[in-house]
């Protein structure tokens, strides 16, 4: 159609709502290549430049240049992850090797480089704001990582092994999404399989084949469906089905061309050559360069003597697990498919509540409406929907405006589950805070996406609380995107900021969840409109701890596995498989069957940019744990500690080192004792 709209427009005016339905596809390879090209003329332009190096002549520009390309392909990239088609797939893959290329050139380009290096000799630098000073220390860092100080065939090398790893990470992805939508169980209307599942499930499954004009039940692997499946299914050979079909997911069981193991040897082995191109021993050390932990060794440590403390609890969780399930339940063993199920039915006897009870407390609306009046107190801001073109019916869009009502943010939510959409929950930015040459402000947008049921009929979708915790992690992280005061780019919101310390803002958001008066915002019985009673609150922060043991270790084999896999320098197509087993051999409880392929679906460090850096999630737990713990001594809802969150840390992005932030907000270093106690973890003494 010749009225859709030519993407490359949408840089014209960057404050506009991007017409997401009227884009024309066809204009978005050429959009990224000529945006691209601009890209390249003006780091040439620069370079050419003969006056003395300032930040107007050199940083401003490649700003310019860069955000006008980021946008682009944000909008694009966006697009593809959750609004998959094979037209849109096979664009952003022509696209993904230019794109790579010319960032490694520009990483690589030594004139470029010179004048960073020049602007930090200058004598001006000292009168650099503090962002401007480490901002050109970052990007001095990052050319010396994309090879600049190389030789020319070391350049070459290096600029092939960054194309080809973003090729892969593409193919991993795509792998694991065609695996996960291509897998079906149908069962007819009068089936007896789905004894157990409540009936909000089974009305899904029912609209899931009505959908496809077919009776009865479709299950797919989608969280939605495989969660209350595993969980709630009488019928174990259920679980087994689908849990044999979820865990070897982009495996050698699957279709030819989907097995994600090649991929991962491959990005394992390219890894070790551009570690030992820059001068590292592996690439867990080159991931570090840019995070708050020192060495790969300080990680590992940190996370063993974290398992040394919750193992204990996990086997005691584990003893209990298999106990209730022979005893109670009379089953002969318990089989990694029985897991959820039994678990969920000795916490319904332990605490005499079921996550469909608590399920109906939270109407995916209300829940957002709770927290977005919980943040609005905490900062002094408002947050109101608005009507935008967006990319599927169910996405939202709001703003955010100061106590002046001056609009200072927007995000579009995305929460519901469909085919075509990568699964997990995650925030991604679409446009940054920055100052404009017109003395005007650009406010930034944000992206914050999840997997949760759709709503059945007119029933709104309902949260499990886990759910909630999620929806309160990703604000976390657009709370950090969006409340930022600065002005320039490469420090704005979570730009610039350690990887470990990411999900700082979002881990402590998720505390707020098991709070008396948060509770009272955020839950409204779907059918009486009732907040949650007492008791059941009550139960809830009884449970809190119900299997964290398990849990914990679960995530310390995660991140060992992880930086124990970068920290190899000698992978093969056997490293993966026989890592994983050590690692749980060491600090896990639980065994899966030989046929799990987990790695395979392990997106996050083939496909997600965590590599040699899942800890970051426990890492900056132990930071999140320990700010929320002056929340805890000073009152949840006390303003001035709300606003010295916001002051010392959520506004500040990139500025300063993270760890600076920290103490400035809790005027000590951090201490892991938080963590352990809200595990309950902790030796008294
Ligand atoms: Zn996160």
């Amino acid at each position: 159609m010749s009225d859709r709209i030519d993407i490359l427009s949408i840089i014209e005016d960057k404050s506009k709502f991007i017409d997401f339905p009227n884009l024309n596809q066809e204009s978005f390879k050429p959009a990224v290549l000529s945006l691209i090209n601009t890209l390249k003329e003006t780091v040439s332009a620069v370079t050419q430049n003969t006056e003395p190096a300032t930040w107007d002549n050199v940083v401003k520009p490649l700003d310019d240049a860069s955000e006008n390309l980021s946008f682009v392909w944000s909008a694009i990239s966006h697009l593809n992850s959750v609004e998959d088609t094979p037209q849109l797939r096979a664009i952003v893959n022509e696209l993904l090797a230019p794109i790579s290329a010319v960032f490694s050139e520009i990483g690589q380009n030594e004139e470029l480089y010179a004048k960073y290096k020049a602007l930090k000799a200058e004598d001006a630098f000292k009168s650099f704001s503090a962002a401007r000073r480490r901002i050109i220390d970052q990007e001095i860092e990052g050319f010396v990582l994309s090879g600049a100080e190389l030789d020319e065939a070391g350049k070459k090398e290096m600029t092939k092994i960054s194309a080809e790893e973003a090729e892969l990470s593409q193919k991993f992805s795509e792998n694991l999404l065609d695996c996960t939508n291509d897998f079906a169980i149908y069962l007819p209307k009068d089936t007896d399989r789905l004894r157990g599942i409540p009936e909000g499930e089974k009305a899904l499954f029912a609209q899931q084949a009505a959908s496809e004009g077919t009776e009865g039940y479709k299950i797919t692997l989608h969280m939605p469906n495989y969660l209350p499946i595993m969980q709630y299914a009488d019928d174990s050979s259920l679980r087994e089905e689908l849990y044999h079909a979820y865990t070897t997911r982009a495996s050698e069981f699957s279709p030819a061309g989907k097995d994600n193991a090649p991929v991962m040897t491959r990005l394992l082995e390219l890894r070790v050559r551009e570690a030992h191109l820059l001068g590292y021993k592996n690439y867990a050390q080159v991931s570090l360069v840019r995070k708050m932990a020192d060495t790969p060794e300080q990680v590992v440590k940190f996370l063993r003597e974290l398992a040394a403390k919750a193992k204990p609890a996990a086997l005691k969780d584990m003893e209990e697990l298999i106990r209730f399930g022979t005893q109670t339940l009379n089953m002969d063993q318990i089989n990694p498919w029985d897991y959820s199920y039994v678990s969920e039915k000795l916490r319904e006897a332990k605490y005499s509540y079921s996550e469909q009870e608590v399920k109906q407390y939270f109407p995916e609306p209300a829940v957002l409406s709770g927290m977005f009046s919980l943040v609005e107190k905490m900062f002094s801001i408002k947050i109101a929907q608005k009507n935008v073109p967006v990319w599927n019916p169910a996405v939202k869009y709001y703003a955010i405006s100061d106590k002046n009502g001056n609009e200072i943010a927007g995000f579009y939510t995305d929460l519901y589950a469909r085919s075509g959409k990568r699964g997990g929950a995650w925030m991604n930015d679409l446009r940054s805070r920055r100052l404009l040459d017109n003395g005007a402000i650009q406010t930034p947008v944000a992206y914050l996406v999840c997997n949760f049921s759709a709503p059945v009929g007119a029933q709104p979708s309902l949260l499990t609380l886990n759910d909630v915790e999620t929806i309160f992690h990703e604000f976390g992280h657009g709370l950090h995107h969006m409340l930022t005061r600065q002005t320039e780019l490469a420090v704005s919101g979570i730009s610039g900021v350690e990887w470990d310390a990411v999900e700082l803002p979002s881990q402590f958001m998720e505390n707020f969840v098991l709070n008396w008066d948060v509770m009272q915002t955020i839950s409204s019985h779907v059918k009486t409109h009732a907040k949650m009673p007492r008791a059941l609150f009550d139960k809830l922060v009884a449970s809190k701890n119900f299997e964290a043991g398990m849990a914990n270790v679960r995530q310390i084999e995660f991140a060992l596995f992880d930086m124990l896999l970068h920290m190899d320098e000698h992978p093969h197509k056997d490293t993966v498989e026989k890592l994983i087993r050590e690692v749980r051999k060491e600090v896990s409880v639980v065994f899966p069957p030989q046929y799990n392929r987990f790695a395979n679906s392990f997106s996050h460090i083939f496909a997600g940019g965590y590599a040699a850096g899942y800890y970051s999630y426990k890492w900056a737990e132990v930071l999140s744990a320990d700010a929320f713990s002056l929340f805890e001594e000073k009152g949840i809802f006390n303003p001035e500690v709300g606003t010295k969150w916001l002051d010392e840390v959520l506004s500040r992005g990139g500025s300063r080192p993270a760890i600076e932030s920290f103490v400035a907000f809790r005027g000590r270093e951090p201490s892991v004792d938080a963590l352990l106690r809200q595990y309950g973890l902790l030796e008294e003494k």
